[in-house]
């Protein structure tokens, strides 16, 4: 293989760019260029690319974001807007493709595959939604984020012997708020996997009052509602002031932390290995510390289940 491509699309995370990193230069040490594509399939339907050498992936391993920018393409969901890209693909004399992204992505990837071109998906979201692999690059990042917005608002919480919710990222998977929770000693975990029972939320705010406790942090996931009626309602039933704060964006950007890092390096890496060796229509994942391959559809085919371990862990550690 001479010459591979490489984009970022749908939601960005952070620890994108280490695996940009990744791919570029463990490419380029196996003798073979890469091109950059802007604006994830967006880019490759408008044939928005340009070369990437070692310096243009210097100093960018620490740097939240993606320097290939990355955006949702109406047009590569048509068969029309991908036979433009293909086109593109064949004029720059592409012969295999990395897709850094979430689910969304990986099917845009399945179907570079189905038109010829070798494609490796390397999971880059926030969410960690996806069944198949262990972390998503990105997850670390933004569950420390929300940890040490927890550490902060405790402090006032404390100050002023409120109950706060915090709203953090997760439509339809709850891992950020029930790892962050876990980790920022959460009161009550709400995630849309289990849904609210807000009277069981209201009956441990009121027994940790009673026991003399200062502050109590409820950590939702958006995909239950909005924080600030759940703060109104939970005001009604308690009598506890409370107060609410929606994370939002924040948990996108920032440095990867070291985690998201060293993922992000072994798995870009792993998608180029598996490009030289002649692979396509695969996904890159993590299980039991070990990176492996798997096919896409194969992995977008698992249903991503809820640790109710971990979750029942947090339950009982937070009385
Ligand atoms: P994410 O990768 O974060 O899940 P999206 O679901 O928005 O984000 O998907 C990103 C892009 O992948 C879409 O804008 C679209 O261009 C492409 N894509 C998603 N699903 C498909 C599909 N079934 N066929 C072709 N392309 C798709």
């Amino acid at each position: 293989m001479k010459t591979i491509g490489v984009l970022t699309s749908g939601g960005d995370s952070p620890g994108m760019n280490s695996a940009i990193r990744a791919v570029v230069r463990n490419a380029i040490s196996k003798g073979c260029k890469v091109m950059g594509v802007q604006r994830g399939y967006e880019g490759l339907v408008n044939g928005q690319l340009e070369e990437l050498n070692i310096s243009s992936v210097a100093d960018i391993i620490h740097r939240g974001g993606t320097i290939l920018k990355t955006a949702r393409s109406e047009e590569f969901r048509t068969e029309e807007g991908r036979k433009k890209a293909l086109n593109v693909i064949k004029v720059f004399d592409i012969e295999g493709m990395v897709v850094i992204g979430g689910d969304g992505s990986f099917r845009g990837a399945e179907k570079l595959s189905q038109l010829g071109i070798p494609t490796i998906g390397v999971p880059g979201t926030i969410d960690n939604d996806l069944a198949y692999t262990d972390y998503t690059i990105g997850f670390d990042t933004a569950m420390n984020t929300v940890v040490d917005a927890i550490s902060k608002i405790r402090d006032t919480s404390a100050s002023h012997g409120r109950a706060n919710i915090i709203e953090v990222m997760g439509r339809h998977c709850g891992d950020i708020a029930l790892y962050a929770g876990l980790a920022g000693g959460a009161e009550s975990i709400v995630i849309p996997e289990v849904g609210l029972d807000i009277d069981q939320v209201c009956r441990k705010l009121i027994k940790g009052k009673n026991r003399g406790k200062l502050h109590s942090i409820i950590l939702l996931a958006e995909g239950v509602g909005g924080a600030i009626e759940l703060g109104n309602i939970i005001e009604e039933k308690t009598s506890i002031e409370t107060r609410a704060t929606i994370l939002g964006h924040i948990q996108r950007g920032g440095s990867p932390t070291a985690f998201d890092r060293i993922l992000a390096s072994k798995m870009g890496a792993k998608a180029v290995d598996l490009l030289m060796e002649g692979q396509g229509n695969l996904v890159v994942g993590i299980k039991g510390n070990q990176v492996f391959a798997m096919d896409i559809g194969e992995a977008l085919s698992q249903e991503k289940k809820l640790d109710y371990d971990t979750y029942d862990l947090a339950d009982i550690l937070s009385m």
